[in-house]
Formats: C-alpha cells, structure tokens, sequence
C-alpha cells in the first residue's frame, strides 16, 4: 500500500481566536500538529515533510501538494484567509518562473509558477515564524 492509496486525512482547530496555536491534520491512526498565528489572516506553518512520530519517514511530495490542496479546501469552507491559500490570480505571465531551473511562465503579479508558488507554502520552520501576507508578491 502506497501513500497515495491511503484517502486524505482531516483538519481541525480553531476557532481561530487569540494570538496562535495548533490545529491537527488527522489521517488514520497518524496525526500531524499544525502551528498558526492570527494576523490578517491565519498564518499556517504546515510542514508535511514526514510525521512527527516518525520522522525519517518522508511524506512525497505529491502528497503535500495534495494535503496543501485539502487544507486549502478546509479553510475556504469556513470561510477562512490564509496564508496558504493560492495565489488570487492563476493567469501565467510571459515571464519565467524564478524557481531554480525552472522552465514555466511565473504568476501574474508572482515570483513563481503555481507550483513553486505551492511548495513555498509547504516546510515552513514552526519555531521561527515569518510574516507571510503576500511574501512571494512582486512590489
Ligand atoms: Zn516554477
């Protein structure tokens, strides 16, 4: 049985009231806490690279991108901005992605492509937050 054979999990938390805290992604028996902050929106640090309990077990990286996708889901069906949600604008411009060796047409108004775009949500280190609103947006 591979990853992708196992459905997606479920997220949980909030309300997102007070300053941060975690909400859980649960899938089976596994589950993966995940640190937020209230800003003007809600700052997720989700870091899907491997299970907490173990930790050498990496998660591939098309199943992040999937739980990226689900967490995204979940916060649009509360109503919730976040700091994961994709980019407003989907439309390529006639420019290349900055990504390392990348050969796509970056987002308009973005540094990157869709998916770079998407893996910069991804690993993001929880005990150092950073500001998130609109980091990859060009000035
Ligand atoms: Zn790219």
């Amino acid at each position: 049985m591979t990853e992708s054979d196992v459905p997606l999990g479920r997220f949980s938390g909030g309300p997102f009231r007070g300053r941060d805290g975690f909400m859980t992604y649960q899938e089976g028996l596994r589950s993966l806490p995940i640190y937020w902050e209230l800003s003007t929106v809600v700052c997720v640090y989700a870091d899907f690279r491997c299970w907490p309990d173990s930790p050498n077990e990496r998660i591939l990286e098309g199943r992040q991108l999937e739980m990226l996708q689900a967490l995204r889901a979940w916060f649009s069906s509360l109503n919730i901005k976040s700091s994961v949600d994709a980019p407003a604008n989907l439309v390529e411009d006639t420019v290349l992605c900055h990504g390392r060796d990348c050969t796509r047409m970056r987002l308009i108004n973005q540094y990157y492509c869709s998916y770079h775009y998407d893996l910069s949500c991804l690993a993001r280190d929880p005990v150092s937050p950073q500001p998130s609103n609109n980091r990859w947006r060009v000035p």
